[in-house]
């Protein structure tokens, strides 16, 4: 089970997170967009931690949908957009909750991925986010079918989604920025797979911590 708690804890280490690595996500970019996915997401974030103290007394569908409004509106790039459709889509599929199943999880993260198609249009290998998130939904969907935990799941989207953000390094890209390099873009990881693998594992770590 995630708490409504704990999800806070996630949007709270995220906003660190991005932080942390607002650098490294833009050298990211620099190699094969335009040197702004770092700053992108860490102005999004910001703009979401400010927001958080009003949050608390939300479920976990109203502090998705807050999360959403706040990335639209403060990411200028294709990041806020695509990345505000993922939390908006995962708002819905998770109405009126306090806590999720380990089933929820698997639902909201496959809901995620379709906003994410629907909006951007991408494919599987086109060298974007999806390439992170999509394989991390087969996992945590495959985990809780054969019955694992909320953990458990979550730890196989993670690994999942890691090897997937890895796999985009040969992989030409198709949509966004980076597509106007064509081959160019070969021996690059995507910044958008990378954001997701690091927001995706920050939710795995907030739920192995131990409840304080
Ligand atoms: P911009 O490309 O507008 O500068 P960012 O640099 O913040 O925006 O985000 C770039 C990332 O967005 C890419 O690394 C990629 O993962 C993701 N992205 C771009 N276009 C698409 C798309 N059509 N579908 C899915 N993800 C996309
Ligand atoms: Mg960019």
């Amino acid at each position: 089970m995630v708490t409504k708690q704990q999800v806070l804890q996630w949007l709270q280490a995220v906003v660190v997170v991005l932080e942390q690595n607002k650098d490294y996500l833009t050298q990211l970019d620099a190699a094969i967009g335009d040197a702004d996915h770092g700053i992108n997401m860490n102005r999004g974030f910001q703009k979401v931690a400010s927001q958080l103290p009003t949050l608390v007394d939300k479920d976990i569908s109203n502090i998705f949908k807050a999360v959403s409004i706040n990335l639209i509106s403060s990411i200028g790039g294709s990041s806020g957009p695509l990345y505000g459709t993922l939390f908006l889509r995962a708002s819905t599929a998770v109405a009126g909750k306090q806590e999720l199943t380990a089933e929820d999880l698997a639902a909201l993260l496959r809901a995620a991925v379709e906003g994410v198609v629907q909006r951007g249009k991408a494919n599987l290998k086109d060298k974007t986010m999806l390439d992170a998130l999509s394989p991390a939904a087969d996992a945590c969907g495959q985990a809780v079918t054969a019955g694992c935990s909320t953990l458990e799941a979550l730890q196989q989207a993670v690994l999942a989604a890691e090897e997937g953000m890895k796999n985009t390094i040969p992989l030409v890209a198709k949509k966004g920025r980076a597509s106007y390099l064509g081959e160019r873009s070969i021996g690059h990881q995507d910044p958008g797979a990378t954001s997701s693998y690091l927001i995706l594992k920050t939710l795995l770590e907030t739920v192995e911590e131990p409840l304080t």
